[in-house]
């Protein structure tokens, strides 16, 4: 008795792991579509990929016009000692002298 209730439910296990493999939609369409399915995912990965290229141009353009900004790191120099002084300043920080703007 112990026998043959081991040996039905091995059976229904062993059917239950093996259906899979035999079903019946494992056919030449469904290959079919998955193959449009990769394609589909490698498209939308090219389209991503663009996105990606075009915000990083997007980024470089930005920080380049940035760094160009005028006004943004302005700072006088003096015709006297050379010393960088701040773009407000009417004479050198360093030796007074008149700073032209
Ligand atoms: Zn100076």
């Amino acid at each position: 008795m112990l026998y043959l209730f081991c040996g039905v439910l091995s059976a229904a296990i062993l059917a239950a792991v093996c259906r899979p493999l035999f079903r019946k939609d494992d056919t030449l369409e469904s290959a079919i579509i998955e193959e449009t399915q990769w394609d589909l995912l490698q498209r939308k990965k090219e389209v991503v990929l663009g996105n990606i290229q075009d915000l990083d141009a997007l980024i470089r353009r930005e920080v380049s016009a940035r760094k160009n900004k005028p006004g943004a790191v302005q700072s006088a120099v003096c015709p006297s000692c050379s010393s960088k002084n701040p773009i407000a300043n009417k004479f050198c920080a360093e030796c007074g002298a008149k700073l032209k703007h």
